[in-house]
C-alpha cells in the first residue's frame, strides 16, 4: 500500500537545496526578462509553483525561501499538500512568510462533488469550465459567508479532450458568474496544446488574451477581473509576452536539467 502523505511528518528545517534556489533564480529571472520584453515589470507577474512533481523536501524548500504562491491540479494531492505545509509553518516558528501566504491554488479539473473540501482550503480555484461547478462554488460560499475568487478556463488550442470552456462561450459564462454574490470571476486561464516548440502555444495564449481584454473593455467582473493565468515550464515566456501575469510552474523549479536556458 502506498504510504498516505498526510501521515507522514513534514521533512525537518534545512537550508534550502542550492538546485532549487538556482532553478527558482532561472525561472525568476527568465521571467524578468519576458516581463521586460512585453513593456512590464517582474513584479507584474505572479510564479505560481506546481508541486506535483516536487517532492515534500523541495516544497518545504521554497516555502523556507519566503515563496508565496503553490499550486497542485489533483484534489487527492492538494488537501496533503495544504497540511503538510500548515505543519511545517507551525514546527518552524523561525520560517518566515508573508501575511497572507503562502497561498495555495487548485489548477486541475474540479469535481463539483469535491468544491466543499478544496475551495476553503485555496486562494484561486483557475478552472471553473460550467455554470453548474460555479454555482456550487457560489452555494458554498453563500454558507459560510465567504467570497470565492475563481479563474474561467478557457479551451483556447480546441482540443476536444481538453477541460475549458470554448471560446465563444466565455464572455457569457463571465456575465453569469458576475452576478453570483458570494464569487468574484478574477479572470481566465488557458493551458496550451502540449509541444516541444514554445512557439506553437502563442496563437492559443493571444486568443485568450483577447477574449481577456474583451471582457475587460465590457467592464465584466469590474476592477476584479484583472488576472491571466498562461504558461507552464515550457512556454511560460511567451505567455508573459502574449499579457499573462499569472504563469504555472512545475518542472522547471523541481526537475534538475529543466530549467530555462538562459
Ligand atoms: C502540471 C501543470 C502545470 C505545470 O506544468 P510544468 O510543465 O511542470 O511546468 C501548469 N498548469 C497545469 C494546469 C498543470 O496541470
Amino acid at each position: 500500500m502506498p504510504a498516505d502523505p498526510t501521515s507522514l511528518p513534514p521533512p525537518a528545517w534545512r537550508p534550502p537545496s542550492t538546485e532549487i534556489v538556482d532553478a527558482r533564480q532561472k525561472v525568476i529571472d527568465a521571467i524578468a526578462r519576458a516581463a521586460k520584453k512585453s513593456g512590464r515589470k517582474a513584479e507584474d507577474v505572479v510564479l505560481v509553483a506546481v508541486t506535483k512533481s516536487a517532492s515534500d523536501q523541495q516544497v518545504c524548500d521554497l516555502v523556507t525561501l519566503g515563496h508565496q504562491d503553490f499550486a497542485e491540479n489533483r484534489v487527492q494531492h492538494l488537501l496533503p499538500r495544504v497540511e503538510l505545509v500548515a505543519e511545517y509553518l507551525k514546527n518552524n516558528p523561525n520560517v518566515k512568510t508573508a501575511p497572507g501566504s503562502p497561498r495555495w491554488h487548485m489548477i486541475g479539473h474540479l469535481q463539483r462533488n469535491k468544491v466543499r473540501q478544496v475551495v476553503p482550503a485555496v486562494a484561486l480555484v483557475h478552472s471553473v469550465d460550467t455554470l453548474r461547478l460555479a454555482e456550487e462554488i457560489h452555494s458554498l460560499g453563500q454558507k459560510l459567508d465567504r467570497v470565492f475568487d475563481v479563474l474561467i478556463q478557457v479551451n483556447a488550442s480546441e482540443e476536444p479532450n481538453k477541460f475549458g470552456v470554448a471560446a465563444p462561450a466565455v464572455l457569457h459564462l463571465a456575465e453569469q458568474l458576475d452576478t453570483m454574490t458570494y464569487l468574484r470571476v478574477r479572470g481566465l486561464m488557458t493551458m496550451a496544446a502540449f509541444s516541444d516548440n514554445p512557439e506553437d502555444a502563442r496563437p492559443a495564449f493571444a486568443r485568450t488574451a483577447d477574449l481577456y481584454h474583451d471582457v475587460r473593455a465590457r467592464k465584466i467582473g469590474g476592477d476584479h477581473f484583472n488576472l491571466l493565468s498562461m504558461g507552464m515550464s515550457g512556454d511560460f515566456e511567451v505567455a508573459i509576452e502574449e499579457g499573462a501575469n499569472i504563469v504555472r510552474v512545475g518542472r522547471a523549479l523541481f526537475e534538475s536539467g529543466a530549467a530555462p536556458t538562459a
